[in-house]
């Protein structure tokens, strides 16, 4: 029900009103034949034709239909300035014209990727006894966490402990889809496709206390329990055998997973017990979308290695990288010599022009500060009214991410049988109503631009009640669920 739209189709603007140069169902068809998407199935694909994105402006897409979008995932996380920045472009544009590629290998740089290097070092908050002078780009999350994977072990063995192989990461954690990206993630069904995990990569319980908290426990007292199951994993593996623990600050893919404030200082006394490395892996956290340029700063712990990339660019073009901590970089730069690992693509110069202007107008707009001081707060004080709505059993927010839980019985907290698909209906209503809003499970989860203005979030919130309300009054009509609105 009313896939046809209630959002108003609003011409675009004039510079971007150029008619898509092919219709709807040629693209389709092409798209259909040939191309294999991300994370799609494709039988059911070719059977509805893929949504056509043509432009975008802001915070809005636009489809080939001309149906006008609130983007509220900002792309996949990563458009943090929002869409149709010029100056980002014109920086793209200056660099290709300039010098459009050359490669970091052999005693090599290019000035974009010597400045960004700088310009990042300087943005990373020191902590205690880690600081961040060092940067290893790669064109991506996944990527990054490969890299991640090469350097722990490779610092070990420097330092002649090289049984120290194991790395820990999360069930539900979310660090990208390449072979040891997937594994040190613990997406089960991502496991299942391709013989995952790769040896030696181990995975604890997720700090998730809607899911996992003990009746009449705290939710403090649940942070302390859920970093404990690091210290028992570590004893059981042998602590003389684990290289690293891995986490995000806060769970994205797996559904804006906000842990309670004594779980990170809690991890972190316990790696620095058995002297493990920290890997905090900020791809999604990191410029801007906490309130903070790095995240591992609002949750006051002090990583070893900060995996980076989406937002760094704001998506416009790929880069991603490793934020180097001293204690790593110290060995890797004195004992290691040479280091046989890199990418083509590493410190690419138009990826890093583009970061650095993406950068400078982060920094202009105050766009880490807005979310921390303004918008965000703003955002965390309208969201919260939907833990009002019948079908919500807990909306909430940090910095600029949000994510609320759809629920059978309010009272109880009881969730719905997830074979019901209850997120994917609540999906498609904000689709349908020009609102793009992930499903994960059975919850709903946003993570809108940077830019946004207050009238902007009410603009959304009304979006989200109304889709709210469709989809109670829809899961009524199919018998699914029967508390009154
Ligand atoms: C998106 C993401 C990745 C993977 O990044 P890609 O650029 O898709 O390879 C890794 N870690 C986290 C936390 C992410 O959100």
């Amino acid at each position: 029900m009313n896939s046809n739209s209630f959002a108003p189709v609003i011409a675009p603007p004039a510079i971007l009103a150029k008619a898509p140069a092919m219709d709807t169902k040629t693209v389709q068809a092409m798209d259909s034949a040939h191309y294999i998407h991300s994370f799609t199935d494709h039988a059911d694909l070719a059977t509805r034709g893929a949504r056509v994105m043509t432009h975008a402006d802001g915070i809005y897409v636009w489809d080939s239909e001309g149906k006008k979008i609130l983007d509220g995932m900002s792309g996949l996380w990563c458009v943090n300035a929002g869409y149709g920045r010029k100056e980002i472009a014109d920086a793209a544009y200056q660099q290709m014209m300039t010098l459009p590629y050359y490669n970091s290998f052999f005693q090599t740089t290019n000035i974009p990727a010597a400045k960004l290097a700088a310009k990042l070092a300087s943005l990373a908050p020191s902590v205690g006894d880690r600081s961040f002078n060092h940067v290893f780009y790669s064109s991506s999350g996944s990527e990054s966490n490969d890299t991640n994977v090469r350097m722990v072990r490779r610092y070990w063995d420097l330092l002649g402990q090289p049984q120290r192989k194991t790395i820990i990461g999360r069930i539900n954690g979310y660090h990208g889809s390449t072979m040891a990206g997937a594994s040190l993630g613990g997406m089960s069904g991502m496991h299942a496709q391709g013989d995952l995990p790769i040896p030696n990569i181990t995975h604890i319980e997720q700090p998730y206390f809607f899911e996992n908290g003990l009746p009449g426990e705290s939710e403090a007292d649940f942070g302390i329990r859920a970093a404990g199951w690091l210290e028992t994993k570590i004893l059981e593996l042998g602590a003389d055998k684990v290289a690293a623990f891995i986490g995000e600050p806060v769970q994205g893919a797996g559904g804006v997973i906000i842990p309670p404030s004594t779980y990170w200082p809690e991890i972190q006394r316990i790696v620095d017990k058995y002297g493990i490395l920290l890997i905090s892996d900020e791809v999604i956290c990191a410029f801007g979308r906490l309130g903070h340029w790095f995240a591992y700063e609002k949750f006051g712990y002090k990583p070893d290695l900060v995996t980076f990339a989406k937002g760094v660019t704001s998506g416009y073009v790929p880069l991603g990288g490793v934020m180097v901590g001293n204690r790593v970089a110290d060995v890797l730069i004195e004992k290691g010599g040479e280091f046989n690992h890199g990418y083509t693509y590493s410190g690419h110069p138009v990826a890093c022009a583009v970061a650095l202007a993406n950068l400078e107008l982060m920094e202009r707009e105050n766009l880490v500060g807005r979310v921390k001081d303004d918008i965000g707060p703003y955002l965390a004080k309208r969201f919260a009214e939907l833990n009002n709505h019948p079908l919500v059993g807990l909306a909430e927010t940090c910095g600029f991410a949000a994510g609320l839980v759809l629920v059978k019985d309010k009272a109880t907290g009881e969730c719905f049988d997830s074979s019901l698909g209850v997120g994917m209906i609540c999906r498609g209503h904000c689709f349908g109503n020009g609102l793009i809003m992930r499903a994960v499970g059975d919850r709903m989860i946003i993570a809108p631009p940077l830019i946004m203005t207050h009238a902007q979030i009410d603009e959304m919130m009304a979006l989200i009640l109304r889709c709210l309300d469709l989809t109670a009054a829809d899961l009524k009509q199919r018998g699914l669920w029967s508390a009154n609105l």
